[in-house]
């Protein structure tokens, strides 16, 4: 991600969190802005080495402990498949996620279809099953790895 948009998102990810009254901790935002400057998901442990950097005394839990409050936040997905996260391109609400994940390169793609969404719902529904969330994770190829 660019360096100004990632900035622009920082300032977002503020703001929301001065609304919600939720605070942004140092270590908080640290994480939101590694995981701004990242094309790609990317591991717990990728993380916790890249936030040294910043917080040299940064452990495990420190990592999950931001991990957890920006999921809360809506601010990251976490990609079940490949246990890593990657930052929401349109945070602010909570929203059904669909992923489109690169087997080759790793890159992750958002993209929201209501209508997968309402299908699944519905589906759901009439097993008598009620959906709290719902992430649909798609594995392949991305235009830049399937030529
Ligand atoms: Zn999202
Ligand atoms: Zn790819």
């Amino acid at each position: 991600m660019l360096k100004n948009e990632s900035k622009r998102l920082v300032t977002k990810a503020e703001k929301l969190c001065e609304q919600r009254g939720v605070r942004l901790t140092p270590a908080r935002r640290e994480v939101f802005e590694i995981l701004a400057a990242e094309a790609n998901a990317i591991g717990a442990y990728d993380l916790l080495d890249k936030l040294k950097t910043a917080v040299p005394n940064a452990k495990p839990p420190t990592i999950y402990r931001a991990l957890d409050f920006l999921q809360e936040q809506g601010f990251v997905h976490k990609i079940t498949s490949s246990n890593s996260y990657v930052l929401c391109s349109h945070f602010g609400h909570q929203h059904p996620v669909q992923m489109l994940i690169c087997e080759n390169c790793g890159s992750v793609q958002e993209i929201q279809s209501d209508g997968v969404y309402e299908e699944l719902y519905k589906q759901a529904e009439e097993q008598g099953f009620l959906v709290s969330t719902q992430t649909i994770e798609a594995h392949g190829r991305c235009r830049d790895c399937h030529i």
